[in-house]
């Protein structure tokens, strides 16, 4: 069985100082609960507070936003997986929206990166969703599984058994636009039966959570809809109440 992931992206919010103190109010208001998993991605800057702030928590898990591809080298500015591994993060989050569509990261960029982060020991969290006049044109489906595709293709089935998949489609992060459990699960399925091809018998390890503008108010829905199996929060994981609040959904 796979227990539900609740994972909060800050985005670039909560440095250091502001780290500290989130996790403060977070820890006291989220006791340990061994039926599910959190994990939280801060900004790289603040994994040592994070890392400081979780020794007594093993139960909180803690990644990083993105990673470069290559272990090291003349890449100013840029972080490698052994390095965010080094540094504490166990999970990377690979072809966020906002790394595709703000930053032209590519599906070659995202396939890289996933297999940097299993050479590594970090479990990769590939995103895939399709933009608006994607979804219009009936695209869906074609832009997930290629998204899909790609992410894992460097990947044999035991590293693909340590990924986890958000599907978040691009109009639904940040926007206040939800998608509809059913529509949601009908993407989670599609994604599931992809997994299911090319992951075999390890493919029942991945699981697959949705994100798009949850909150405190519409979390318990979208967990309770066929094949999601958590959840990813951007802004809504902002504040340590409401995030707390999500993570005992
Ligand atoms: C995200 O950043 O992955 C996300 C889903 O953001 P939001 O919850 O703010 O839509």
């Amino acid at each position: 069985m796979r227990k539900p992931v609740l994972a909060a992206n800050w985005k670039m919010n909560h440095g250091p100082s502001d780290a500290r103190a989130f996790m403060r109010t977070f820890l006291a208001r989220y006791a340990r609960h061994t039926d599910r998993s959190v994990i939280v991605f801060p900004p790289a800057v603040s994994l040592g507070e994070m890392v400081a702030a979780t020794k007594e928590r093993p139960d909180i898990l803690l990644g990083i936003q993105n990673i470069h591809w290559e272990d090291k080298g003349a890449f100013t500015g840029e972080i490698s997986a052994p390095m965010a591994r080094d540094a504490g993060a166990r999970v990377v989050l690979v072809g966020h929206s906002e790394r595709r569509h703000v930053f032209g990261e590519k599906d070659d960029e995202t396939r890289r990166k996933c297999a940097a982060a299993a050479r590594a020991g970090l479990r990769p969290m590939l995103c895939v969703g399709e933009r608006l006049e994607e979804r219009r044109a009936g695209e869906t489906e074609r832009v997930v599984l290629r998204q899909l595709h790609a992410g894992l293709a460097d990947l044999d089935p035991a590293h693909m058994a340590q990924m986890l998949i958000a599907y978040e489609p691009v109009w639904a992060i940040g926007t206040g636009q939800t998608a509809e459990p059913r529509d949601a699960s009908a993407v989670h399925v599609l994604i599931r039966g992809a997994l299911d091809q090319l992951a075999g018998d390890r493919a029942v390890e991945i699981p697959i959570l949705y994100g798009g503008s949850v909150n405190t108010g519409n979390a318990a829905a979208l967990l309770a809809a066929p094949d999601v199996d958590g959840l990813l929060v951007g802004g809504a994981s902002l504040d340590p109440e409401g995030w707390a609040t999500i993570a005992r959904t």
